[in-house]
């Protein structure tokens, strides 16, 4: 019943709006990512990249996509899931608050009235933003118990979160005064009230179908749950997987969140493996099918996690720094993973820091005074900012362009219109750009930033 056409640009428009409003909230989903590619989700996922396009997703749905019989979608940034019993049906996610209108239109032919059941994997908008839609009087909201700590937080922290999605997700926040729209953000911030506190597991049956809601931390935060339908072997797992099945995790989102914790998430990957599921739905594309699949991805990644957790805490006991570890661990050739939403470098400090915070005993990171300081000194001693400069361009001529950025930033805080610190600092983050190669979302749209103002401000 899919009925997929990646040419419609119908509702771009519309939704370009509906994720300006809601794509504030994206404080840390798997996949406020729009991603996406001309050949459709199966091509975005193919080469293992997020770009920028997720509308060949998202646009041009004419009717539910049936995952199985009683089983339905409706596509969106963040999907709406449906399960449809004799006795009436539960929703697993709604997407944005604002989709949910139209995803009630569509899913309107399998599913009306109120839904019996709503259940929100975590907190993020993309999934529990939409479920408002869906509630009547007697619905259930389910919920782990941590939902409503990871609401308050991520609503306390709009102001902050919002000019950082502005980065990662441009297109999603709209272009007005923070002063317009964070008030207007905070208006249409989705707010749910569950009524089913989850705590491990809670089982229920609806219809004939039975349904096992399970605590599954460590993906996107500690309240993240998972569904599973055992008499079907169906498990809705939300943003448990990120948007590419088998991925390295998002332990740390660089957009700023709380840090998500590797053994939780192995725990989780572990239930996930005993369940042993022949379909996995997430809130984000289309579901994963076939159990010998399913379970070698899963292991992958549970295998991949479990190594660099274990590298990072050995390299800490031998007295190694963040830097080293952070360069030298990287997944076996058998463990290898699509490193477009997480990366292994950023998981082994999210790892490392996650267990010993962010003292890394160096005295001057227990007072307020960053090395920014001394940096104007440093570039008069060195005759001004032209030296530093010229050093700068060589480290990138040399293929070390991170140090280049270091010199290129003390440079500039000594003259911030420096043309050559400027000119080196572009060229720091080109080399920077191509290395990364575009893969991982986050790192592409945060030099993507920086190589913009960088060009703006040698144009001034
Ligand atoms: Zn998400």
């Amino acid at each position: 019943m899919t009925h997929w056409n990646p040419d419609s640009t119908r509702t771009i428009p519309r939704l370009a709006v509906a994720a300006g409003l809601f794509g504030l909230a994206f404080a840390g989903c798997g996949f406020d990512d729009p991603a996406g590619s001309s050949k459709g989700p199966a091509g975005a996922l193919a080469d293992g990249r997020l770009t920028r396009e997720l509308e060949t997703f998202w646009h041009g749905q004419m009717a539910p996509h049936e995952v199985a019989p009683g089983i339905y979608q409706a596509h969106g940034v963040g999907n709406t899931n449906l399960v449809v019993t004799k006795e009436g049906f539960v929703v697993i996610d709604g997407g944005l608050p604002t989709s949910a209108e139209d995803h009630r239109k569509l899913l309107s032919p399998v599913a009306s009235g109120d839904a019996r059941y709503v259940i929100a994997t975590h907190a993020h908008a993309d999934h529990a933003g939409g479920l408002s839609a869906w509630i009547g009087e007697d619905t259930i909201v389910v919920a782990h118990r941590e939902f409503p700590e990871s609401q308050r937080y991520l609503t306390s922290l709009v102001p902050f979160f919002m000019p950082r999605n502005k980065i990662y997700y441009p297109e999603s926040v709209p272009d007005l005064p923070e002063v317009i729209a964070v008030p207007l953000f905070r208006q249409f911030y989705p707010h749910l009230e569950p009524t089913l506190l989850v705590d491990d597991t809670h089982r229920f049956e609806l219809g004939g179908e039975r349904f096992e809601v399970i605590h599954t931390p460590g993906a996107e935060g500690a309240d993240s749950i998972s569904v599973w339908l055992p008499d079907r072997k169906i498990l809705f797992t939300g943003d448990f997987f990120g948007p590419i099945f088998p991925m390295w995790p998002n332990l740390y989102s660089i957009r700023g969140e709380k840090t998500r914790f590797a053994l939780p998430y192995i725990e989780s990957l572990n239930r996930v493996l005993d369940l042993a599921p022949e379909i996995i739905v997430p809130s984000h594309f289309l579901p994963v099918e076939g159990r010998e699949k399913i379970r070698e991805g899963v292991t992958r990644t549970r295998d991949a996690v479990q190594y660099v957790h274990d590298a990072t805490v050995e390299g800490m006991n031998k007295g190694r720094d963040v830097y080293t570890l952070m360069k030298e661990i990287r997944l076996p050739p058998e463990l290898e993973l699509s490193e477009a939403h997480g990366k292994v470098s950023w998981g082994v400090r999210a790892i490392w820091e996650g267990y010993a915070g962010w003292f890394h005993h160096e005295t001057p990171q227990l007072y307020a005074v960053p090395p920014q300081r001394i940096w104007p000194d440093v570039v008069a001693l060195a005759g001004g900012p032209a030296a530093i400069a010229q050093l700068a361009s060589e480290r990138v001529a040399a293929g070390r362009p991170v140090e280049a950025l270091h010199l290129s930033a003390m440079a500039l805080a000594a003259d911030p219109a420096h043309v050559p610190s400027l000119k080196a600092r572009l060229a720091a983050l080109e080399v920077l750009q191509q290395r990364s190669g575009g893969i991982n979302h986050s790192e592409t749209m945060w030099l993507k930033r920086q190589v913009e103002e960088t060009q703006r401000i040698l144009k001034d």
